[in-house]
């Protein structure tokens, strides 16, 4: 693999590049399946709290709609850039084929630091950002949904300035709402359950029961706090936690209820009493069974990856491994299960609220994680099988299912020109 010196768009076209060799893509699908449909590029001035007016860059990008309506969440970060949501967008396109489901794939994101921003601020920022791509999103075109640094309440905002816009309550044209007004039940989970259960089928292909892995889980926000609260409800002992400001270790597993309540007071896992101080340098060498990157983007790198101990890697995250990262795991013999299956759940679910949405009809709880359940086994069974037919490692068999399956509705649907 050669190194794709930061560009994250670049490491998305290595990992397609393994996959469509494999599959003797032709050259057109190739073309098409490799470049972005669309791209928007936005300015948003907000009036901040101070009087002043400071001008927000959005981008909102539909990499591919073969399969249904683009799909995908919004974040807001600093460090958010073009590069990074076209190569989002296209992870979203194969991670919504993967999970079968009849979206496309696209992404948006803001740069901005919500967590020197007021509320007030917030919403200003998110209703003028809607208001410049309006035309563009849609129920049938595409669907915004939360990703980093956006909850409900940014949700809420989006479905009401879209409204408001269109003359009428529409509520599926945003996921990952609050459930008061059309939300799932279950949505707020979903990625944390799916990783758990990608945790769990790994760890069954390997003989091993949850209740007798070791887990160490970097981030712990919305996928990786809900993923060690669901794997240690299955007995499963989360030993050490890492985000942003630092990390800390338990042997005998943490409680992680009084952890996540510790999170949702000090913002950080740092400074936990439950545990003791974890140096950032030795979280990826622990040993433990399972490690489970959720948080973001070019985390496993060719640096840290020699020394990582564990057995099986859910990537959490999207795009937490690099790609010669990736080849130097796979090599070792560790079993990493990909983001576009890993963490499909949120999306699959966030399907489900569309559906119900747009059938106006609610399921119940149970309802939507049973269905969460079979449609996560049946992704995670169809690449695993996939990855024993070509002999590749699971990222390779991901992406050759993803891009079977988009190709042959590129070729049925034909050119249109
Ligand atoms: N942001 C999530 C992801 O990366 C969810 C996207 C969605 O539900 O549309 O998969």
């Amino acid at each position: 693999m050669a190194a794709t010196n930061g560009s994250i768009f670049a490491a998305m076209l290595e990992e397609f590049d393994v996959a469509a060799r494999i599959l003797n893509l032709e050259p057109g699908i190739w073309q098409i399946l490799t470049h972005p449909k669309r791209q928007i590029i936005v300015s948003c001035p907000v009036q901040m709290d101070n009087g002043e007016i400071e001008v927000f860059t959005g981008y909102r990008v539909q990499y591919n709609i073969t399969l249904g309506p683009a799909k995908g969440g919004i974040r807001y970060h600093p460090g958010v850039t073009l590069d990074e949501v076209t190569a989002l967008a296209a992870w979203m396109t194969w991670k919504c084929a993967v999970a079968h489901i009849p979206f496309g794939g696209g992404k948006g994101g803001i740069v901005c630091d919500p967590t020197k921003m007021s509320q007030r601020e917030l919403e200003a920022l998110t209703r003028r950002y809607v208001a410049e791509i309006v035309d563009a999103i849609g129920p049938e075109k595409d669907v915004p949904a939360p990703d980093v640094n956006t909850n409900e309440q940014i949700m809420a905002w989006i479905m009401d300035t879209y409204s408001m816009h269109v003359g009428h309550t529409t509520t599926s044209v945003v996921t990952g709402k609050p459930v008061e007004l059309g939300g799932s039940l279950g949505r707020r989970e979903a990625t944390g359950r799916g990783v758990m259960i990608a945790a769990r089928e790994a760890a069954k292909h390997f003989g091993i029961a949850l209740k007798d892995t070791r887990i160490a889980v970097q981030g712990f926000g919305n996928v990786g706090g809900v993923s060690a609260h669901l794997l240690a409800q299955q007995g499963a002992r989360i030993v050490a936690v890492t985000d942003w400001k630092g990390g800390v270790y338990n042997e005998k597993g943490f409680d992680v209820p009084a952890l996540m309540e510790y999170t949702r007071q000090h913002k950080t896992v740092a400074g936990f009493a439950g545990g003791q101080p974890l140096p950032a340098g030795d979280f990826w060498g622990l040993e433990v069974d399972v490690l489970i990157p959720a948080a973001l983007e070019n985390q496993i790198t060719i640096e840290n990856a020699p020394a990582i101990k564990a057995r099986i890697v859910i990537e959490g995250a999207n795009g937490p491994t690099t790609p010669e990262a990736n080849d130097q795991l796979h090599n070792r013999g560790i079993f990493v299960v990909p983001d576009i299956l890993a963490n499909s759940s949120g999306v699959t679910t966030s399907y489900f609220e569309w559906v119900q949405d747009r059938y106006g009809y609610f399921w119940t709880e149970q309802e939507v994680n049973q269905r969460l359940e079979a449609k996560m086994c049946e992704a995670f069974d169809a690449v695993l099988k996939t990855s024993l037919k070509y002999k590749v490692d699971m990222r390779t068999a991901a992406y050759i299912v993803a891009i079977s399956r988009v190709a042959t509705v590129t070729r049925m649907r034909g050119m249109y020109a």
